[in-house]
């Protein structure tokens, strides 16, 4: 692995595909042991991001379980705050499911208050969250986080199906930004 460039900008290696190997494994068996067998939980990938984290989630899911993705769409609504996000794609009947969402990565915790209040009149009988990694020290929310995989700097990061600017989500290993 050696220093890539990406549109403008050069990335350093960070994290290889084999920990985060290490870090999906961990994640599913850790909402396994939670859910136990008996309860079959629908997983809802958020899009782009975490298309790949959630292809090998599920791989690494022991127990039966449904998967299904969707996007974070910004529109302006009429609200006080001018810009409101909704969901596009889903089409399943949430109600009384279980419900595990799947992020690429939180940040400051806007897109997941975003989540927390979509999911909110659903009606589902349990919402968690999962997310392969997350950046303690921008974090502003006080929302629960239930499953992280691997914490990590303030630093920006591509690869595994995270973008600089739509590049990069191919990437097998994880890139962070190379500070001049
Ligand atoms: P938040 O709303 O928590 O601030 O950010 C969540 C979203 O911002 C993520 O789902 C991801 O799309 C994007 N994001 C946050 N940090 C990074 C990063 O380091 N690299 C990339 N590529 N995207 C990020
Ligand atoms: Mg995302």
């Amino acid at each position: 692995m050696s220093v890539i460039k990406l549109h403008d900008k050069d990335f350093e290696p960070y994290i290889t595909k084999n920990k985060i190997a290490k870090y999906v494994q961990y994640l599913a068996n850790l909402v396994a042991e939670d859910l136990g067998e008996k309860e079959t939980p629908i997983f809802i990938g958020i899009l782009n991001g975490s298309f790949m984290f959630a292809a090998d989630f599920v791989r690494e899911y022991p127990y039966d379980c449904h998967i299904t993705f969707v996007k974070l769409a910004s529109y302006n609504g009429i609200n006080s705050s001018g810009k409101i996000k909704h969901l596009v794609g889903l089409n399943e009947d949430l109600e009384g499911k279980t419900v595990i969402i799947l992020e690429d990565i939180i940040d400051t915790g806007n897109t997941l208050e975003e989540i927390y209040k979509i999911f909110k009149d659903k009606k589902v009988k349990k919402l968690k969250i999962a997310t392969l990694f997350f950046k303690p020290d921008v974090f502003r929310k006080s929302l629960p986080i239930d499953y992280i995989g691997r914490s990590i700097d303030d630093k920006f990061i591509v690869g595994y199906g995270l973008d600089y600017d739509g590049l990069g989500r191919n990437l097998a290993d994880i890139y962070q930004l190379k500070e001049n």
